[in-house]
């Protein structure tokens, strides 16, 4: 069984309110993990036990399966990453922000094309080290499983879609943006950069 992740703060966030978090964490979130569960589960007895002689790319079971379960675990991933780098002072500091300053110019570049691909993506926004080009990057991603890079590790990531911020922000994202920049943990963004250099 996947653990749930509790959120690491309590209440409102910048101007993202309770009934939004309630919503994106207990309904939302929680559903990926209960979902994770299940299709792993599936999974694990379609393959030891199961016929997987059908297996097809067209459709059989086996990619039914296989297709849900790649959009469960990011779905997983990708909402903690984001509650854990949310509800901070947005202060960056550490090696993070000096390794940001190095390759974007200064953060308020960093900042400034972070947000601009906020406004380009459909789905997600993740500041992460590729460790094939051992490099900072942005990747952006318009589905859960769609649009990741494989050996990129994520340090920041931004959920855009619109029940991150609809009922708080109606239509504007840019304005959500500005509050989810305004409210990062970037001790988080440090702890994970250490962890990986
Ligand atoms: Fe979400």
């Amino acid at each position: 069984m996947t653990q749930k992740l509790s959120l690491p703060f309590s209440g409102a966030q910048g101007a993202i309110s309770e009934k939004t978090l309630a919503m994106h964490h207990d309904k939302l979130y929680a559903g990926y993990v209960d979902k994770k569960d299940e299709v792993q589960s599936k999974i694990d007895v379609l393959a030891k036990t199961g016929d997987v002689s059908t297996a097809n790319q067209s459709y059989s079971e086996l990619r039914a399966l296989k297709d849900g379960e790649t959009f469960a675990v990011n779905g997983v991933y990708l909402h903690e990453w984001y509650f854990e780098n949310l509800g901070g002072d947005g202060q960056p500091t550490g090696t993070v922000a000096e390794a940001l300053t190095t390759k974007y110019g200064s953060l308020d570049d960093f900042l400034k094309y972070f947000a601009a691909c906020g406004m380009a993506a459909r789905g997600w926004v993740v500041l992460a080290w590729d460790t094939h080009d051992k490099d900072l990057k942005i990747y952006i991603s318009d589905a859960h499983n769609q649009g990741g890079v494989w050996g990129a590790i994520p340090l920041l990531v931004m959920d855009v879609y619109e029940h991150a911020y609809f009922m708080d922000f109606g239509s504007d994202r840019k304005a959500y943006i500005q509050d989810f920049l305004d409210h990062i943990t970037w001790s988080k963004v440090e702890e994970r950069f250490l962890n990986i250099n």
